[in-house]
């Protein structure tokens, strides 16, 4: 373990003063992550969800110097580019035809406070202020900046810590129907209950649809957000569908609200945008919203980053989602699903195993109990595959282009290092 790192760096979620171990990459090409001492690792994270194509892809290394030697960034507050009008045109030609409007933000948590808020000012432009506050599922996840946590899971997301400072959401339970099981009725009660309650003063409901990622790894059925997207128009609030982690093909359709055939009013995408190459998501919204927004005072969206548009980010995004959509995507989404559900399902019966799930290029194994970090990443590394297990899940999103003998031998190493953890 580097010292410097142990003893100044802050690493996501762990301790500056017993800060779990880390490990050194010297560089990462195509599914491999080459650690200082040379030894390769197989790839089951994508780098949470992003590096869909792999590392140091040359369509994606290309559009970057090219764009290099034009220009980084410039501001976005009354100038414009093409790599920005490029990748708006190529956005609007995938996803929801509803969708018309794009903004573009820095990051996932980003677009979620861009999307709240977009919320809150149509309906003060419709002169119905007090319909600012949210309702959402429990086990989700938004985000780490304030209001995006306000709406993450309470237990996950650790609202005990907080609680004072935080906002008040309504929760409701997360859908108890699987994405295979025969829809159940009862399942959308309580949140429809909660809505036509709450009306007066909810803004919006904000999910991740079918998939439920950082928050418990969930798949539910598309019959829940169809009757989630029938109660919001039912009962004037608004739809917000966060593709942060499910968007650009992840789960078998390109965006998953696709699975329920629904479109949303306000939707975020990031991760897979720029092919994990740098920090860049968008919000984008209907006419409706946009207009209603633009119509009333004080007339213009009151959000604005530094780093809007950012060029050379949008650059990248181009050439990713250009590459995923000329790759056919689907046949090896669909591939590594068949092969995740044939390769992980003996792990259904392992005494430490609760449950193992998989939906589209996702696949997870539950634990009974939840995993030594320290231990089992060590486990994971000496077994040459990088895998980052939380709490009870263990679960793997490899990289669309992973070649099947490399799956096999990551699902192999999965296996192994489950069967190893204590009952
Ligand atoms: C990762 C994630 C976010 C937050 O994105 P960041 O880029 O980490 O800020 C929000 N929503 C979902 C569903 C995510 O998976």
């Amino acid at each position: 373990m580097d010292k410097f790192d142990k003893e100044h760096l802050w690493h996501p979620y762990t301790s500056t003063t017993q800060p779990l171990p880390t490990f050194k990459v010297k560089s990462a090409h195509g599914v491999y992550i080459e650690l200082e001492d040379g030894r390769k690792l197989i790839d089951g994270m994508s780098s949470w969800w992003a590096a869909v194509h792999g590392y140091n892809h040359p369509a994606l290394n290309q559009a970057a110097k090219e764009q290099l030697e034009k220009m980084s960034h410039v501001m976005f507050g009354g100038l414009t580019h093409d790599p920005a009008i490029e990748l708006g045109k190529l956005l609007l030609s995938i996803v929801p035809r509803s969708l018309t409007k794009i903004f573009y933000c820095d990051s996932g948590s980003v677009s979620v406070e861009v999307a709240l808020k977009m919320a809150v000012q149509y309906w003060y432009a419709k002169g119905v202020p007090q319909k600012s506050n949210f309702v959402t599922i429990r086990s989700g996840y938004h985000g780490d900046t304030w209001n995006a946590m306000s709406v993450c899971d309470p237990v996950t997301g650790m609202h005990s810590i907080f609680e004072e400072a935080l906002p008040k959401r309504f929760f409701v339970h997360a859908p108890k129907c699987r994405f295979d099981d025969v829809w159940n009725p009862t399942d959308i009660a309580e949140l429809q209950v909660c809505i036509e309650k709450n009306r007066d003063s909810l803004a919006a409901l904000i999910l991740e649809p079918i998939v439920q990622g950082a928050g418990g790894m969930r798949f539910y059925h598309p019959q829940f957000l169809r009757e989630a997207r029938r109660l919001c128009s039912e009962n004037d609030i608004l739809l917000i569908t966060d593709e942060i982690a499910t968007g650009f093909g992840r789960t078998g359709k390109l965006f998953a609200c696709e699975h329920a055939g629904i479109e949303p009013d306000i939707m975020c995408i990031g991760k897979a945008l720029t092919g994990g190459y740098l920090t860049m998501a968008a919000t984008l919204a209907s006419d409706n919203v946009a207009n209603t927004i633009s119509s009333h005072y004080p007339g213009v969206f009151m959000h604005g980053p530094t780093f809007m548009g950012n060029p050379l980010a949008c650059a990248i995004a181009i050439a990713s989602v250009s590459l995923l959509l000329k790759s056919g995507w689907k046949e090896q989404v669909l591939r590594i699903e068949n092969q995740l559900k044939q390769e992980l399902s003996p792990a259904v019966r392992f005494p430490q195993v609760t449950d193992v799930r998989v939906l589209g290029a996702i696949g997870v194994i539950e634990m009974k109990r939840s995993v030594n970090m320290a231990n089992i990443q060590q486990q994971f590394v000496d077994a040459g595959v990088w895998v980052r297990p939380f709490g009870r899940l263990v679960y793997i999103m490899p990289p669309f282009v992973m070649q099947p003998e490399q799956l096999s031998f990551l699902t192999d190493a999965l296996l192994n290092v489950v069967k190893e953890q204590p009952e």
